[in-house]
């Protein structure tokens, strides 16, 4: 492939590269990246075959190893992270997974902020456990914590900042030194930031992982992941992996997300700020006991969310006077919000999490999270801001009502 016009050599801003980076324009000279849905790919002969094996001859194989849709985007990817390698994934999960499980063995320690979404803490505590991996979890938010974890060797720490749904913010930077100290890898799970509002790999992480399923794709059609790092990770540890357990995205959905991410920026802008101004909305209304924005002066992490993200994102999470009768009123008064566990769409969505994300955890644990009964997280979209204003009323007015 080729492409006559080249991208000028100076540093492009995010919202630029969100758009051109990555892509490699066939002779064809077509405007929107170029969707190859192939599973194979041909040789001009047999010598050419054998010179691909052999790794003397760029040429690609098959899409289970590699395909040039996914490559641009993960080109693009990696140019807005600032990331010198990426990976996709069919899903979020399968980057968790295979960032995880590519260069882990038994006797390896593993830890992990408690704050994970559900499926990591279902990898971290329970499949890692099985192949002889010991996991252990720390509350996310407390360093002293994480120090007393790491004082002995540990080859991986996983985390989340903010977290899923209490949105808890966790000192990248520190817990980088701590990890790095012990010998261990970072992995960040930056879903709810997005790469624009946060950049692990500056404040010390190794990896970086992604659900595109959220932010990235942003309009609810498409599964999708992504694992970013250091090229040598990535090509020796990361690759083998991948290629050979087959967790390969789909060249049709990294088209849709090649799409998805050229308005990231502009979707990022207009949620965040609906985000901000519905928190101040909630935080004012007495049927909210409580609410958690990253940015917002009452959060008890707001000096070091100002300090470590650009923006503090799309999703609020309020806690409902009355408890879970007062928190599904509100849910079933609304009508413009769904319900829905997604999050990250142009649409807004909210959800219990004690009810249905964090069910599977568990009362005890639940509480150890502070996960309670009354607790909403929404997830706020590209709507008109005074349109979700009035339907949240609407529900608080169900909830005030129904408790
Ligand atoms: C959604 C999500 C995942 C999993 O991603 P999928 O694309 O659903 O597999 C992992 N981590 C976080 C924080 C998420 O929100």
């Amino acid at each position: 492939m080729t492409d006559p016009s080249p991208l000028h050599p100076g540093p492009l801003h995010p919202a630029t590269r969100l758009v051109h980076a990555g892509q490699a324009r066939t002779p064809f000279g077509e405007t929107a990246e170029a969707l190859f849905l192939t599973s194979g790919f041909v040789y001009s002969s047999a010598e050419d075959a054998e010179a691909t094996f052999q790794g003397s001859l760029d040429h690609y194989q098959y899409s289970r190893f590699g395909n040039p849709t996914v490559a641009m985007l993960e080109e693009r990817l990696a140019a807005i992270e600032g990331a010198e390698a990426c990976r996709a994934t069919a899903s979020g999960m399968a980057a968790v997974h295979a960032a995880l499980l590519a260069g882990l063995r038994a006797g390896d320690r593993v830890v992990a902020a408690r704050a994970l979404f559900g499926s990591c803490h279902w990898i971290v505590s329970t499949l890692l456990p099985r192949f002889g991996i010991e996991s252990v979890f720390v509350d996310g938010a407390d360093l002293d914590q994480w120090r007393a974890a790491l004082a002995r060797p540990a080859k991986l720490v996983l985390l989340e900042s903010p977290s899923n749904p209490m949105l808890e913010i966790a000192d990248l930077r520190a817990i980088a030194t701590l990890a790095h100290g012990a010998g261990a890898l970072v992995v960040v799970d930056n879903v709810f930031a997005t790469p624009l509002l946060q950049r692990p790999l500056t404040l010390g992480a190794d990896i970086v992982v992604y659900s595109c399923t959220k932010h990235i794709d942003g309009q609810g059609r498409a599964l999708g992941g992504a694992v970013l790092g250091r090229k040598a990770w990535i090509e020796e540890v990361l690759q083998p992996y991948l290629r050979n357990t087959g967790p390969a995205l789909s060249p049709f959905n990294a088209w849709l997300l090649l799409k998805g991410i050229e308005t990231l920026s502009l979707r990022l802008d207009a949620a965040g700020r609906n985000a901000e101004r519905l928190a101040a909305f909630l935080a004012g209304e007495p049927a909210v006991a409580r609410v958690w924005y990253p940015t917002r002066d009452d959060h008890p992490q707001a000096a070091l969310a100002r300090a470590q993200m650009a923006g503090g994102g799309t999703l609020v999470t309020f806690d409902l006077h009355g408890g879970k009768k007062a928190a599904f009123a509100f849910l079933n008064a609304l009508r413009l919000i769904r319900i829905s566990n997604n999050l990250g769409d142009t649409k807004s969505l909210v959800t219990h999490p004690a009810t249905t994300t964090h069910y599977r955890i568990g009362a005890e644990e639940r509480a150890r999270l502070g996960i309670g009964d009354g607790v909403v997280r929404l997830s706020v979209g590209i709507e008109d801001e005074a349109d979700l204003r009035h339907d949240l009323a609407g529900g608080l007015a169900a909830a005030a009502a129904g408790r």
